[in-house]
């Protein structure tokens, strides 16, 4: 009985986010005593980057290579998920919470008869069924899920496990299916896709700004810091709504939800609205003048000082590295 792990992948490798999937289908498959951990990818990626996911745990990838498997036929994948599910015995299928695997798992769901819990963050409790821990508003509390389906699928936050890096290559064995027309019924024919710049939601570092940057005229030091760092930048509702900076940068409730590995927020009070978009984070830096902001309450590190002073610098050091 395998432990079957759905990875993404995208311009040529697998996202970092499938391979915490892989790491925790790996986890689960040793306390299960279920062998190994069979990874499946769909469409066009190289062998070579797929052998990689047994860094994170995978024994063996079945990889379907096939160009019609591109993103967007989420139909299409579903199906051939779920026959490679029949095809190696799983009874659970780990994925990464994410767009594409939200639309997946809940497809799966339904071919498989399987129950869905999604967001979870910790190995479950075994026994005659899981019981699962998963994270509930906006990473605010946790609940947790008795379930007692014979097949099930669980999809894993982004940050939530320790991504493993010392396995052994994985097997890659390419294999063809047979999936009927109906699901390629719909289509992505095109994609714009910004450049130049690191999108947000998926940024594994964000650098933000709040109103105690002071104005746009000021937003120069923090995008000279987000360069040296490869990061995207965010900022606060104020800070849009004033018209510094524009909308699609707005992290919180009412914005983007972020889930960098790292969170660095300039000037920015740290209110309940904001945190809500940012709790995922992996590690937080606050950088603030006033010692009582609330932001370090949810902070890693944090530096009291004045922006002004303390960015230009963290810039150099960053630099001088
Ligand atoms: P401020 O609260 O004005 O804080 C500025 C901070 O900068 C202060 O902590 C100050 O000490 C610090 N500072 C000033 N000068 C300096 C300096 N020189 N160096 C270092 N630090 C300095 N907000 C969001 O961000 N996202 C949301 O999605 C969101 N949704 C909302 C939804 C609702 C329904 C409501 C009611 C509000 C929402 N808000 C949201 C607004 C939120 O409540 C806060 O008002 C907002 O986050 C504050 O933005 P700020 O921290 O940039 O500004």
């Amino acid at each position: 009985m395998s432990v079957l792990v759905y990875i993404e992948h995208a311009e040529g490798s697998v996202k970092k986010t499938s391979l915490e999937a892989v790491s925790y289908g790996k986890a689960l498959s040793e306390k299960l005593s279920a062998g190994e951990v069979v990874a499946v990818a769909l469409g066009t990626i190289s062998s070579s980057e797929l052998a990689k996911a047994g860094h994170a745990g995978a024994g063996r990838v079945i990889h379907v290579n096939d160009g019609k498997l591109s993103d967007g036929v989420i139909q299409a994948h579903a199906e051939a998920v779920a026959q490679i599910f029949d095809k190696v015995g799983a009874k659970t299928l780990v994925l990464a919470k994410s767009s594409l695997g939200d639309a997946v798992a809940a497809r799966l769901a339904v071919k498989l008869n399987a129950a869905l819990v999604s967001n979870v963050v910790e190995l479950p409790e075994t026994g005659s069924g899981y019981t699962v821990r998963r994270s509930i508003y906006t990473g605010k509390a946790f609940a947790e899920t008795v379930v007692t389906a014979e097949n099930k699928i669980l999809a894993v936050k982004k940050n939530a496990v320790d991504l493993k890096t010392d396995g052994p290559e994985a097997k890659v064995e390419e294999i063809a299916l047979t999936i009927p027309e109906d699901n390629f019924a719909t289509k992505i024919t095109s994609t714009d896709k910004a450049t130049g710049e690191v999108l947000l939601p998926e940024a594994d570092i964000v650098v933000s700004g709040g109103r105690g940057m002071k104005g746009p005229e000021n937003w120069g030091m923090i995008e000279d810091l987000a360069k040296e760092l490869g990061a995207a930048t965010g900022c606060s509702k104020p800070v849009s709504d004033i018209g510094w900076r524009p909308h699609h940068e707005h992290v919180g409730q009412t914005g983007v939800k972020v889930a960098p590995t790292l969170y660095v927020a300039v000037g920015i009070s740290g209110a309940i609205q904001h945190l809500a978009g940012v709790n995922s984070s992996k590690y937080i830096v606050v950088i603030n003048k006033d010692p009582e902001a609330p932001f370090f309450k949810a902070a890693d590190y944090g530096i009291v000082g004045d922006a002004f002073e303390i960015l230009p610098k963290l810039t150099e050091a960053i630099k001088a590295q």
